[in-house]
């Protein structure tokens, strides 16, 4: 329970500010005592309510992310595509007003894919929708062709002891449930990160997984895969959901499937890209950054609307947003733009490592799609609740409901948080239709709700200018056990 006759000072403060209805209950971030000094002033209260409301009526987080992906599309880590989303960036973080703007040179391994195709041959067989899954190898010249065999998922695959894989290729129909939170995509995920590896132990000549999407349509969803250097590196394809619902029902029937694979040589070189960083300078407090973030990458056959210029839109706008307010900021509000966040999260490592030394008031990203925000989760120094629960009663009239300090943050994000124990914190986004369009071809700027990213942008808005401006650390975090 809360120290109800010390926590009420806080409230009072919030109250008087006009923040918080009367009638409202108590704020529930758990059942800890928190501590009872003030640990932000009225005037940040109100003007972080201000920027809220600002930023809710701006078109500024639509306009961004419709210019990145009008103006530069696909932008997969090494390639022109990257290099020219990093100009992008930089031209646009420049052109808003912001201080500092910099492109740091972030080392990667960029890979390339080759034209892929695939069939169901024989009598009664089909082409298939198909297409590699990143860092695949291609297959040789002439393609593979072999006896499917079926697994309902990647347990099964794992599971199997038998010699039924050897010679052949593996189908893994592992099928993901339509979630907000984003937990059945995260239940899923082995299909398609570990596929290749496991069926490759069986024997297998190559794999087939059923995309990752919870659409029905005939698109195939693309991802990174991992191989095991102790094992050989077979071609790995995911198939569109209707091609993967075809094949299951034959396999059902016992139909014996032949499928041909047919991928051009894919290649992994040496490349450079960048993190692109903007900088609102603080104040007394300049030395600490508040760094809300979102990643600059793609994969190669989307646009990446949703991943991630929803994200490249979203924060900017946000920090626009303080930018132009009457207010400074105390600490320093850094956007950080992350290299290749996609295959291997290069550039969040390079930004760990680089600004080790500097504190980090708070790490966010937004990287899951365009939806609305539904919660708030922060993983803070439990002094810092206070500033939360603040946070949390700025973002109520938004819809966000706030859960809890056993949080994350975005991917990138999370690499930092983990990396140097800084504070972090999660914007839930509503994620019931991201796995439809998720690195596809269909992540395309007509599924982007402008009023939905202006949603976002009020509340990275309210966090980060709340964040900047309160007496109280937020880090470091204990690391995880
Ligand atoms: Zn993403």
């Amino acid at each position: 329970m809360l120290p109800m006759k010390k926590f009420s000072r806080f409230r009072r403060a919030l109250l008087v500010n006009g923040l918080l209805a009367p009638a409202m209950g108590a704020v529930s971030l758990g059942t800890r005592a928190q501590s009872a000094a003030p640990v932000l002033h009225g005037s940040d209260l109100t003007h972080a309510a201000l920027l809220r409301d600002t930023a809710l009526a701006a078109r500024l987080p639509f306009e961004l992310m419709a210019s990145l992906v009008n103006e530069v599309g696909p932008r997969a880590a090494g390639t022109p595509g990257d290099a020219k989303a990093v100009q992008w960036a930089v031209a646009n973080l420049t052109r808003l007003g912001f201080s500092n703007v910099r492109a740091e040179p972030v080392p990667l391994v960029a890979w390339q894919r080759g034209a892929t195709s695939g069939a169901v041959t024989g009598t009664n067989g089909r082409e298939l929708v198909v297409t590699g899954l990143g860092n695949t190898v291609g297959t040789p010249e002439a393609g593979i062709e072999a006896e499917v065999v079926y697994y309902a998922d990647f347990m099964a695959l794992r599971g199997d002891t038998s010699d039924r894989a050897r010679g052949r290729i593996v189908f893994i129909d592992e099928k993901i449930t339509r979630t907000r939170d984003g937990s059945g995509y995260s239940r899923g995920i082995l299909s398609r990160i570990s596929g290749a590896v496991e069926a490759s132990r069986r024997g297998a000549l190559a794999v087939a997984i059923r995309s990752l999407g919870t659409d029905a349509d005939r698109i195939a969803h693309t991802g990174a895969l991992r191989y095991d250097p102790q094992v050989a590196s077979i071609p790995a394809v995911a198939v569109s959901v209707p091609d993967a619902d075809w094949i299951a029902e034959r396999a059902g029937k016992g139909e014996p499937l032949r499928m041909r694979l047919l991928m051009a040589r894919t290649s992994r070189i040496q490349a450079m890209s960048n993190n692109v960083i903007a900088e609102i300078p603080g104040t007394d407090l300049a030395g600490e950054i508040v760094l809300i973030g979102a990643h600059l990458d793609s994969w190669d056959i989307t646009p990446g609307a949703q991943d991630d210029a929803a994200g490249v839109g979203i924060v900017t706008a946000a920090a626009h947003a303080i930018l132009n307010g009457k207010q400074k900021p105390r600490r320093t509000i850094r956007v950080v733009l992350f290299a290749n966040e996609e295959n291997g999260f290069d550039g969040a490592h390079a930004y760990a490592a680089r600004y080790k030394d500097t504190p980090h008031q708070l790490v966010g990203e937004s990287d899951f799609g365009a939806g609305r925000i539904w919660r708030i989760r922060s993983r803070v120094r439990e002094a810092a609740l206070p500033a939360i629960t603040a946070m949390a009663d700025l973002l109520r009239p938004l819809g966000i409901a706030a859960e809890g300090n056993e949080g994350s943050a975005g991917p990138d994000a999370a690499v930092l948080m983990r990396t140097n124990n800084w504070p972090a914190i999660d914007l839930t986004q509503d994620g019931t239709n991201y796995f439809d369009i998720h690195h596809t071809v269909a992540d395309t700027i007509d599924k982007v709700n402008p009023g939905d990213m202006a949603q976002n942008a009020a509340a990275w808005a309210t966090v980060a200018w709340i964040a900047a401006q309160a007496d109280v650390a937020f880090g470091p975090i204990a690391p995880r056990r």
